[in-house]
């Protein structure tokens, strides 16, 4: 069976080498590119390219599509939950979340997640495949023509490792930000990592200007490795090495998530402990009640704590909010709407 070409993943030069290779003009590489950029669904859209070309298209490449399989829209705001089906049927979550600067949305990276992180639902249901560089695109794409909207920031932080995905993740990021591409701007786009330190280095290297997060989730290795297996790995002071790496490459602060879980890691001790840790960092601390996800036990730290974290860490200079809860009626873990779809006999 020949492979078609994914012709939305492919950059600018690769494709215009596409379309001269196969003995078409290079300029039609530009009006191709800009029918993608109109979100086009099948070639046949593609109105001022001539019979042949579409019809070369047509059997040698394919455009990705994210198919809406479900819709979730929360009663006390505007933030919506989809459930998106691929050309192979497989399946991953997004939100799209409305912000005073405008809207925003988390997508996925990977159909799943290797990490196995014992709190969250994506972790859990094991690892299927990485998405294409276009599977992320056509997430963003669906949600926009779906909604009538346009999105201005991205979090990648769905399913998914993005620093497992690496150059996908890289290729979606100069896509997405392209002027001809859907114009996020790279300020306006967030990396969420559990933390795979070589790929920090990595992804500083290529100054993209993006935020980096960093879920840590404990104040000490021996915490963190009761909660996430990648912590086994790489300790947690190479991790935070890694991150000033960060930092003097790119200027950019790098933000941590703190999943606040009751008796797990939310005593003032993990405060002191996390505050001494951070100390002297240009960092920023994302607080978040951790989401109850099934069979785990796990249950989210009261508001007194919170204030707590908030207050110790502040004797240290260390800036720390705690996440504002968008769509909490239908803000089921990230990972469990999927679920749910699953034990009904999806994919
Ligand atoms: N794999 C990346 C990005 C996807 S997870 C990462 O781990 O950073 C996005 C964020 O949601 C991470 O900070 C993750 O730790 C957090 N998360 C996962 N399950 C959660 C839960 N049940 N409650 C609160 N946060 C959770
Ligand atoms: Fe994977 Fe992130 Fe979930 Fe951990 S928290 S299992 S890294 S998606």
């Amino acid at each position: 069976m020949k492979l078609l070409v994914d012709i939305k993943s492919l950059n600018d030069e690769e494709l215009e080498n596409f379309i001269t290779d196969s003995g078409f003009p290079k300029f039609r590489a530009k009006q191709i590119r800009s029918w993608l950029s109109k979100n086009v669904t099948n070639f046949d859209e593609m109105r001022n390219i001539p019979t042949d070309l579409r019809e070369f298209l047509k059997t040698s490449s394919y455009i990705s599509v994210a198919n809406i399989e479900k819709k979730l829209v929360s009663r006390y705001d505007k933030t919506v939950k989809y459930l998106f089906s691929f050309n192979d049927g497989e399946c991953v979550e997004a939100v799209v979340m409305s912000y005073k600067h405008g809207w925003s949305m988390c997508i996925s990276t990977q159909v799943g997640c290797k990490m196995g992180c014992t709190f969250c639902a994506t972790g859990k249901s094991g690892f299927s495949r990485s998405l294409t560089p276009s599977e992320m695109l056509a997430q963003i794409e669906a949600a926009q023509r779906d909604l009538d909207i346009r999105i201005s920031n991205v979090v990648l932080m769905g399913m998914g490792e993005p620093l497992d995905n690496f150059d996908n993740v890289i290729k979606f990021i100069r896509l997405a930000s392209a002027d001809d591409g859907l114009n996020i701007g790279m300020r306006h786009i967030t990396l969420s990592t559990c933390g795979i330190v070589p790929k920090i280095y990595e992804l500083a290297k290529l100054r993209l200007g993006i935020t980096l997060s960093v879920s840590l989730h404990a104040p000490n290795d021996e915490i963190r490795q009761k909660t996430m297996p990648i912590a086994r790995k790489y300790s947690i002071e190479e991790l935070l090495q890694s991150c000033r790496d960060y930092f003097d490459t790119t200027g950019r602060r790098v933000t941590f998530e703190y999943s606040m879980i009751s008796g797990v890691n939310d005593s003032d001790e993990n405060a002191r402990e996390l505050a001494n840790r951070l100390s002297g960092m240009n960092c920023h601390v994302n607080l978040i009640p951790v989401n109850t996800v099934e069979g785990t036990g796990y249950i989210k730290s009261n508001i007194k704590r919170q204030q707590s974290f908030i207050d110790i860490l502040a004797e240290k200079n260390i800036t720390a909010t705690v996440r504002r809860t968008l769509g909490s009626d239908i803000n089921a873990s990230c990972g469990q709407l999927k679920r749910n779809h699953i034990l009904k006999g999806g994919k």
